[in-house]
């Protein structure tokens, strides 16, 4: 009840609406990392990777990114990387590729490291056939050593998922799933090319739970062609059935300069600023009314669960996923358009499946660009991820880890007056809290500790 109260005092008068859009409807980083992609370079080659992974510590367990950019359909507002198939040989071919890729990794790492967190993104991992997650994982199996608290998770399409496929991964190790269920409405649905029902969804997590896995996450969106404040609630009415775990709620990013693909959306449906900010806000109210805690920016969990636990204890990180408990510094990522972050800086695949392809072939890590991290970037990149987890950040104390006793950030105290005059930041000598009502412009106000930031802001969606 005391979550419900504050959930309600964020909500922003209407009559004050207008004006906060306008002043602050910019386009922020979503900060999965500092700096962030749009910062990455060819400067970070295949042998700078192969220096960072051979000065990692033989001690420190690693997370493993596997990225799988294949799907049955293609849904137009997808950002991610990925293409549509009808037939398996690409995807055969692809794994072919991919095993060579664990190859060169293994030769290039001091050593057999322990894994403690892995992750198959995509696209959709459920395209891969039960021998290729077998082949898979028999080949993760020779290049890593899984920790007994190994956290598996997969990105699942509930479209193809089988229960064959759900019995072959489980028996692996798989024990976390998201599926993605965006909206219900059979118009919203039908604008955005993914056609779902609750039945099939309600079956994947039968099968999911009855096989063992412990923590089912949905995947929901605000901001779809003809999505409304009723329809969004309709949604969470019928996954609520289903008791998830966890839940996330995205806004839907229209970047068609970026993804051609979404063209194909309708313009003139998508709902605007204030409506979005409506959908969301609302949809927020109605989880956290149902026992979910708010994560920060847009994850909701059961009050039990780890991601919970790990907010409420200041453990709350932030990756290329999104929120996480992973606490592993080194997360290394296989596939193409694959990112890894290294404690020396963050390296990504080529995105192209023919470029990653071609190196895998020549026996080349297929690293395209990255960013090598400087300390002034490990600073701040702290200072976003505490405002973009915890909502609060104590400079002092960042800095203290950091090894600074300055904190030079005139600029920045200027920059965040605007915030404090709209009510949406409080300042306190060295910290810096973001109020109930300021949450949703979190990117932008961390965006103010973002050196890279304003020269690029055109390249990033909608902050809300
Ligand atoms: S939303 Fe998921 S299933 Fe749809 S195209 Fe994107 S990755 Fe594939």
């Amino acid at each position: 009840m005391r979550l419900k109260t504050e959930a309600s005092q964020a909500r922003i008068p209407a009559d004050e609406l207008t004006a906060l859009i306008a002043r602050y409807d910019g386009r922020a980083p979503r900060y999965t990392s500092y700096p962030t992609a749009v910062q990455f370079s060819p400067a970070v080659t295949a042998a700078t990777y192969m220096s960072w992974l051979q000065d990692l510590s033989a001690a420190e367990p690693v997370s493993v990114y596997l990225h799988v950019p294949f799907c049955a359909r293609l849904c137009w507002y997808c950002g991610c990387n990925t293409r549509a198939v009808n037939h398996p040989e690409p995807i055969g071919d692809y794994v072919r590729l991919l095993l060579q890729e664990f190859s060169l990794l293994r030769d290039a790492l001091p050593g057999t490291l322990a894994a403690s967190g892995l992750h198959f993104g995509g696209g959709t991992p459920n395209m891969l056939s039960v021998d290729e997650v077998h082949a898979i994982f028999d080949r993760l199996a020779q290049v890593f050593r899984f920790t007994p608290e190994l956290e598996a998770a997969a990105e699942l399409d509930p479209a193809v998922l089988t229960r064959d496929w759900v019995a072959a991964a489980t028996s692996r190790g798989l024990n976390r799933v998201s599926l993605g269920v965006q909206n219900l409405t059979p118009q919203v649905q039908q604008a955005v090319n993914r056609e779902d029902t609750i039945e099939q969804i309600s079956d994947c997590v039968a099968w999911l739970r009855d096989a063992g896995v412990r923590s089912v996450n949905l995947d929901l969106m605000y901001g779809l062609p003809h999505q409304t404040t009723q329809n969004t609630l309709s949604t969470i009415d019928q996954v609520m059935r289903l008791r998830p775990d966890r839940l996330a709620l995205f806004g839907y990013a229209h970047v068609p300069w970026m993804k051609a693909h979404q063209k194909l959306i309708d313009e003139a449906a998508l709902p605007g600023a204030a409506d979005r900010l409506d959908q969301s806000e609302s949809a927020a109210e109605r989880l956290v009314a149902e026992g979910y805690v708010r994560i920060g920016l847009d994850h909701f969990a059961l009050p039990d669960d780890p991601l919970s636990v790990a907010q409420a204890n200041g453990a709350l990180r932030r990756n290329f996923q999104g929120y996480t408990t992973d606490s592993a510094r080194t997360l290394l990522g296989l596939g193409a358009s694959a990112i890894g972050s290294l404690p020396q800086g963050f390296a990504q695949n080529a995105a192209q499946e023919l470029t990653w392809r071609a190196a895998v072939l020549r026996g080349e890590l297929p690293v395209a660009r990255g960013a090598a991290v400087t300390d002034e970037d490990r600073f701040r990149g702290d200072i976003i991820e505490r405002l973009m987890c915890d909502f609060t950040v104590d400079l002092r104390a960042v800095a203290a880890r950091h090894g600074r006793s300055d904190l030079a950030f005139e600029r920045e105290f200027m920059r965040l007056q605007v915030f404090v005059d709209d009510g949406l930041v409080r300042l306190d000598g060295p910290r810096i809290q973001i109020t109930p009502r300021g949450r949703l412009l979190v990117r932008s106000i961390a965006a103010v500790f973002d050196v890279y930031f304003s020269a690029e802001a055109k390249r990033h969606a909608r902050a809300i």
